[in-house]
């Protein structure tokens, strides 16, 4: 299987300016929640605050057998942590991207992301019961 993946290095040396390092991250972090549920921790290449809200989602671009693969992902880190981003990801039975994630993308690796976004978040909707 061909990886989009990259080595560190990679990811710095292709991101000299501050929007290229922000839609390359680092993974710097995973672990796993359940035996088909895993968290990924993401930095940019220069340290630096991400903007989003409790509730966005970023989308990962991947490259994988030679074909673009986007899927977004919810964000599970919080804003008042700002310097990284976390993403959890379950196993798909089948599916492309959250397996080829789980099986491949290891600290020191990095992935094309777009930014943080989704009207559905806990700011823009305000609601008395979350869940209702
Ligand atoms: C806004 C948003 C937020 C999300 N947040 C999260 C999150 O926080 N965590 C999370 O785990 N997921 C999240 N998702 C879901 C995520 O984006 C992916 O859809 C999920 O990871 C599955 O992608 P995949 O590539 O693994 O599966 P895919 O490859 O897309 O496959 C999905 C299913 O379709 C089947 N399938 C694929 N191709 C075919 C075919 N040709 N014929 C028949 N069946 C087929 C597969 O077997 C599988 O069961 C979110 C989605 C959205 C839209």
């Amino acid at each position: 299987m061909n990886m989009s993946l990259m080595s560190r290095e990679g990811a710095l040396s292709f991101s000299p300016q501050r929007q290229e390092s922000f839609n390359q991250l680092v993974c710097v972090e995973r672990w796993n929640e359940t035996a088909d549920v895993v968290s990924f921790r993401f930095q940019a290449g220069e340290p630096m605050k991400f903007d989003y809200k409790p509730g966005q989602f970023m989308t990962l671009v991947l490259e994988i057998n030679g074909e673009q693969a986007c899927r977004s992902y919810t964000l599970s880190s919080t804003p008042s942590r700002p310097y990284s981003l976390m993403v959890t990801i379950k196993r798909v039975e089948g599916g492309l991207v959250s397996n080829y994630l789980i099986d491949h993308l290891h600290p020191g690796q990095s992935v094309r992301v777009l930014p943080p976004t989704g009207q559905f978040n806990l700011f823009d909707i305000p609601a008395k019961n979350i869940y209702s």
